[in-house]
């Protein structure tokens, strides 16, 4: 397979645990944000990021949804910060059947944070526009990567084309085009 080194622009959001306040903006600009139809509600339920807060232990967290686990995996993390032990799982970012974090509440669907993509006019997403307490900073890089296109992705393309120009015409088109090389 041919492989093409492409740029790509690699999203970033720096989470800074010790300016976080645990004033829950972030959840709730999210939810709303993405409400439909869009700022129409807010329920931090709903929100792609969550803050893990144990108020006791002065800690907040902020953790964004990641991807959609269907199964509960076999490890389990735990944390001890500043020397105190905090509950299994408390900082995954999955969307699991062993608990109800990252869960839309009416369906149950997973949610995942988006990056706020759905609005490409933003200058940067909505949870770090709210976050007053700068504990959230977007990045942005250009990272160069090597895309490998794959038999499917080929054929594919080859039937979008033989789908417009017929069979015949892309036959010919090759066979002149390979005798040039
Ligand atoms: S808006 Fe910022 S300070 Fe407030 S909870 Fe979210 S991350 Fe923490
Ligand atoms: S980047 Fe957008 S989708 Fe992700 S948590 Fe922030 S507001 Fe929600």
């Amino acid at each position: 397979m041919k492989a093409e080194k492409k740029t790509k622009t690699i999203k970033n959001i720096r989470i800074d645990v010790d300016k976080c306040n645990g004033c829950r903006a972030c959840e709730v600009i999210c939810s709303s944000f993405h409400a439909s139809p869009q700022y129409s509600s807010n329920n931090p339920e709903r929100a792609r990021i969550r803050v893990i807060h144990y108020p006791l232990r002065d800690l907040y967290v902020p953790v964004y949804a990641g991807e959609y686990a269907a199964a509960e995996c076999a490890g389990r993390d735990k944390y001890t910060i500043n020397g105190k032990e905090y509950d299994e799982c408390s900082f995954c970012r999955a969307s699991c059947p062993s608990r109800d974090v990252f869960k839309e509440p009416d369906s149950g669907l997973p949610l995942k944070c988006d990056m706020c993509e759905s609005e490409p006019t933003l200058s940067e997403p909505m949870c770090v526009q709210w976050c007053l307490a700068d504990a959230l900073i977007y990045e942005e890089r250009e990272e160069e990567v090597v895309e490998e296109v794959t038999q499917e992705e080929i054929e594919v393309g080859l039937e979008a084309m033989a789908h417009r120009f017929g069979w015949q015409k892309l036959l010919d088109t090759a066979a002149r085009m390979s005798k040039k090389d």
